[in-house]
């Protein structure tokens, strides 16, 4: 006999674990009850993942379920919040217990590693779908915003951009299932304590999850500012790792799903605040300046200087939009 909806949620998400400081009440109620921990704002942010447009039919369920997770803590981390409860809206074409139980296992390897704890959600039949409203804590005043950038601020980029990208090109061809870059692109790694350690530091800071070209872009506006950035500073794959067919340097200024964060911090930041960022084990490069010109500009390995109009990916964007550039 197939699950019926409330034992699918007691099976394979309600934990008797399943506690935390502030949650007054979690899953099996209308509605979850906090407690926010005085002083600080809630930061909250909704992310949905949809079969055929950001995972690619018969993804395995378990780096599923570790990324929807993973795409939401990204946001709060790129906030400076500490992640601390989710929700999680699934939407499933049928119960299928061995998907539902790899889901899980991957949702709650993260949510363990960073004890994020569960606290409701809505279980629903249809296409595949996940999405996941994930709540986190921040001092009051403290979080960081994509408006703060001002000229003279360094630009940085966290780790390795393009990777994921790369990950997505294989996944497509069906080869290297086992590669880092599949890895990077099933299963990224929010930078939850980069996003903290940015705290009082960043002028302004966004998650890459569109592509640098396209998501530093946001800060500019945010920010009335506009950037040049050095290609030969930004941390893209070496030639050898990525395919012959592909440009490092375009990969990473406009493949999506890499999941780092970009972030400006003032010209006075010390080499000792720089070195306590690096302490994280996750690389930080500088990649460009922000400036009072308004613009996207890539400095090239001759020393010229070109607008970008390179963009990361854009939902309902069309072809004819690209045409018209
Ligand atoms: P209601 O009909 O009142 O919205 P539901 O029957 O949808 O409540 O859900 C019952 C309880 O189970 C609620 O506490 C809800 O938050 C929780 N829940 C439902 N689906 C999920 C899910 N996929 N993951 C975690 N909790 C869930
Ligand atoms: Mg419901």
């Amino acid at each position: 006999m197939p699950l019926s909806e409330f034992d699918l949620i007691q099976r394979y998400f309600f934990r008797s674990s399943s506690e935390s400081a502030n949650l007054a009440l979690g899953i099996g109620d209308d509605c979850a009850l906090l407690d926010p921990p005085a002083g600080q704002q809630l930061a909250i942010t909704t992310d949905t993942l949809v079969e055929g447009v950001h995972f690619l039919p018969d993804t395995d369920a378990q780096s599923l379920g570790y990324k929807s997770l993973a795409v939401n803590l990204s946001d709060l981390a790129a906030m400076g919040a500490a992640p601390r409860w989710f929700t999680l809206a699934l939407t499933l074409p049928k119960v299928d217990e061995d998907w539902l139980a790899a889901f899980s296992r991957g949702l709650f390897e993260l949510a363990d590693q960073f004890s994020v704890c569960l606290i409701g959600g809505d279980t629903t039949q249809g296409p595949l779908s996940i999405s996941i409203t994930a709540m986190g804590t921040v001092p009051q005043g403290d979080a960081i915003n994509r408006s703060g950038a001002r000229p003279g601020d360094g630009i940085y980029v966290s780790g390795c951009l393009g990777l994921a990208g790369l990950g997505l090109q294989r996944a497509q061809r069906d080869q290297d299932a086992d590669s880092e870059a599949l890895r990077a692109f099933l299963k990224p790694e929010p930078r939850v304590e980069l996003g903290l350690a940015l705290r009082g530091l960043a002028t302004a800071c966004i998650d890459l999850s569109d592509g640098l070209a396209s998501d530093l872009r946001h800060i500019l506006t945010a920010s009335s500012v506009g950037a040049t950035i050095d290609g030969d500073a930004l941390p893209a794959l070496q030639p050898s790792a990525a395919d012959a067919t592909v440009d490092p340097v375009e990969l990473a200024l406009t493949a999506g799903d890499d999941y780092e964060l970009c972030f400006t911090l003032p010209a006075a930041v010390t080499v000792g605040q720089l070195a306590q960022l690096r302490t994280l084990g996750v690389p930080v490069t500088r990649i460009g300046t922000i400036e009072s010109e308004p613009g996207l500009r890539l400095k090239q390995a001759d020393g010229s200087v070109v607008p970008l109009k390179s963009r990361g990916y854009e939902h309902f964007r069309s072809r004819t939009d690209d045409n018209n550039q």
